[in-house]
């Protein structure tokens, strides 16, 4: 690894030289260790039908346990592993890990429609991840539809022949594609045109002001009416008061996600949801943290 100390020892130069801090620095090296140290977990956040009112799915969201510094957010280290080959190994371990739990829930008898998966562009740009989804799958017998893979809207811009060949293909074996922070990066429109996905998440800096903002509220309407006149089904994030999930009810939401129901929880914890399926509003204040 070409990574040495800046002069004043203040800045990393990594091998592309772009300029890491201290601090990332240090993330990326406990990170790497923290894979094999088991520090790493997942965590699930309902999905919930707005017209029934019912958990259908869930998101699998990432989380780790540093043993000194305590919970790492994921919006901190994602991206630093995305700027190395680490965003791959981690991407194949949340796969597995997910798939087995699937697989454990099937076991056990539990009803969902999906668990949705973050897989990172870059992980979809190397030549073995159709290979290695259809090993993971097939291994742990888990039927394709079960599973759905989110990938940003951002991924769009490196979205190469290659890339949307593999998404056809990972399409094609029954894996539903949801295309996720939709409206955050400066892609076309055009794009979603040309572009095989199932679902797509209207981010949440739409969301948190349609109460407050009128632009929001028109592009979270307009968002919703192309996704539905696209068929495609629409998932409102980040819905945290009872307002807000009033103006989606409204606009025909198909789905929402978002902390006015549950933030991502443990896998017990979603267990139990997805028995008693039901699910009523927690409180109109944002919750800070799962525990
Ligand atoms: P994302 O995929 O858009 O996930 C949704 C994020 O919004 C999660 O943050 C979730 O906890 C948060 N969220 C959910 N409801 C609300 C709400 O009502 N209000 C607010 N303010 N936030 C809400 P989280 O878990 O911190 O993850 C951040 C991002 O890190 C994810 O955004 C995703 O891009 C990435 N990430 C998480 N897990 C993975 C993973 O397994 N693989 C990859 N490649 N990326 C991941
Ligand atoms: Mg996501
Ligand atoms: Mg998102
Ligand atoms: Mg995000």
């Amino acid at each position: 690894r070409a990574k040495k100390l800046g002069k004043n020892n203040y800045q990393i130069y990594t091998k592309s030289m772009n300029i890491m801090t201290l601090k990332d620095y240090y993330i990326e090296k406990e990170l790497r260790k923290a894979l094999e140290n088991h520090q790493l977990y997942m965590e699930y956040q309902p999905r919930i039908d707005v017209k029934a009112k019912q958990v259908i799915g869930a998101e699998a969201l990432l989380r780790w346990k540093h043993p000194e510094w305590g919970d790492v957010s994921p919006a901190d280290f994602i991206p630093l592993a995305e700027e190395e080959e680490l965003i791959n190994q981690i991407s194949d371990w949340v796969l597995e890990s997910v798939c087995s739990q699937i697989r454990k829930w099937m076991d056990d008898g539990l009803q969902f429609q999906f668990i949705s998966v973050n897989i990172s562009p870059k992980r979809l740009l190397k030549k073995d991840f159709y290979d290695f989804l259809v090993k993971t799958t097939t291994e742990k017998k888990i039927p394709p539809n079960l599973l759905e893979i989110e990938i940003t809207e951002s991924s769009l811009l490196i979205m190469d022949d290659y890339v949307q060949e593999q998404i056809i293909k990972i399409r094609d074996l029954g894996v539903r594609i949801a295309l996720d922070d939709f409206g955050t990066s400066y892609t076309s429109i055009n794009n979603i045109k040309n572009f095989p996905i199932d679902v797509l998440k209207i981010d949440k800096s739409f969301i948190q002001n349609i109460d407050k903002d009128h632009t929001d509220r028109i592009i979270t309407q307009s968002l919703i009416q192309m996704a539905k006149g696209l068929n495609l089904r629409v998932v409102a994030e980040g819905v945290e008061t009872q307002v807000q999930l009033n103006y989606l009810e409204n606009y025909q939401c198909d789905e929402i996600q978002g902390f006015l129901y549950s933030p991502s929880v443990t896998d017990q914890k979603i267990e139990q949801l997805f028995v008693k399926r039901n699910m009523t509003p927690q409180q109109s204040e944002p919750l800070k943290t799962s525990e």
